[in-house]
């Protein structure tokens, strides 16, 4: 019998916060045995020609975006940051263009006022320096000041550097404006693709939304749910497994692979072959790529 493919549809690049170029991410995960690939760096697609000029035989990309949202929280209490996976949208669309550029914009002000906010308190850290490491095109985010805490001995680890100085809520924490999320599902569907929602329930990064949220966005047209995660506890995934039954949402699986950027190896959690037929079935926009 042919081995189940190895599927995982949740990875990240230069073009955002990973640490491999989108070729060599194209390389580690051939590497790892991987038949199946997704690209989803932060709010930008710019990464996407870069991998599928390295995509080695017989491996399928998909092309994707990590969508940076607001959602309500389902309890009254104000919104959360939460993130949508969008696959195989057309990347021209307006709309996506539009939002996309401008939360780059907005990455790179937020990240220059942290940068300044820890070097005003005598942090090592120059903004300039920060984000002149930026490729073009590419999303900024709080793992590049990350790299600089560690690039200057402040902190051992990225993981420290989040621990203890850039938690959501810290100090030195600025916000951004992301997408209502609800927004963000509309123009990922106009654009030809299906949206998952990534993570949800990833509680060790802050508050996470109510269930009833994700049956609410389900109606709205979301067509998946990312269940098996690493920031996700056993009983939670179970949880989210029931919601996707009863709401008819696709359960995916990925790593969400950040390079060295994060420890955990790509492919770590994959998707079924069943779940990515029928995420593709929804989608109208792009070709999925074969190399
Ligand atoms: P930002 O998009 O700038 O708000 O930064 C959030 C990103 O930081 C996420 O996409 C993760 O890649 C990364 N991140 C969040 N928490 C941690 C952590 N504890 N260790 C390493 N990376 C993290
Ligand atoms: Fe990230
Ligand atoms: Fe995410
Ligand atoms: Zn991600």
């Amino acid at each position: 019998m042919p081995r189940r493919p190895r599927i995982d549809l949740h990875t990240h690049s230069t073009a955002s916060d990973g640490t491999d170029r989108p070729a060599e991410l194209v390389a580690v995960a051939a590497a790892a045995g991987v038949d199946v690939l997704a690209i989803t760096d932060h709010d930008t697609t710019v990464g996407w020609a870069e991998a599928a000029a390295a995509l080695p035989p017989r491996m399928r990309l998909l092309r994707g975006a990590e969508f940076s949202c607001v959602s309500p929280t389902g309890r009254g209490d104000r919104d959360v940051a939460v993130h949508l996976l969008g696959y195989q949208f057309d990347p021209e669309h307006p709309a996506i263009v539009a939002e996309q550029a401008r939360l780059r914009a907005e990455r790179v002000e937020r990240l220059r006022r942290m940068t300044e906010k820890m070097a005003a308190d005598g942090y090592p850290v120059d903004p300039d320096v920060v984000l002149g490491l930026l490729p073009d095109g590419a999303s900024a985010g709080r793992p590049h000041l990350a790299r600089a805490l560690v690039t200057a001995g402040v902190v051992s680890t990225v993981n420290e550097a989040f621990a203890t100085l850039l938690y959501n809520g810290s100090p030195y924490f600025v916000p951004k404006c992301d997408t209502p999320v609800h927004a963000a599902i509309d123009m990922v569907r106009s654009a030809g693709g299906v949206a998952v929602f990534a993570h949800p329930l990833a509680r060790r990064r802050g508050r996470v939304v109510e269930p009833s949220v994700i049956v609410e966005l389900a109606a709205a047209g979301l067509g998946g749910v990312e269940v098996d995660h690493p920031d996700h506890a056993p009983e939670d995934r179970a949880l989210l497994r029931r919601l996707a039954a009863d709401t008819g949402l696709v359960v995916t699986g990925s790593s969400d692979y950040h390079g060295s950027n994060k420890t955990t190896p790509i492919a770590l959690e994959t998707t079924a072959v069943e779940a990515l037929e029928q995420l593709l079935d929804a989608t109208t926009g792009i070709e999925v790529l074969t190399g």
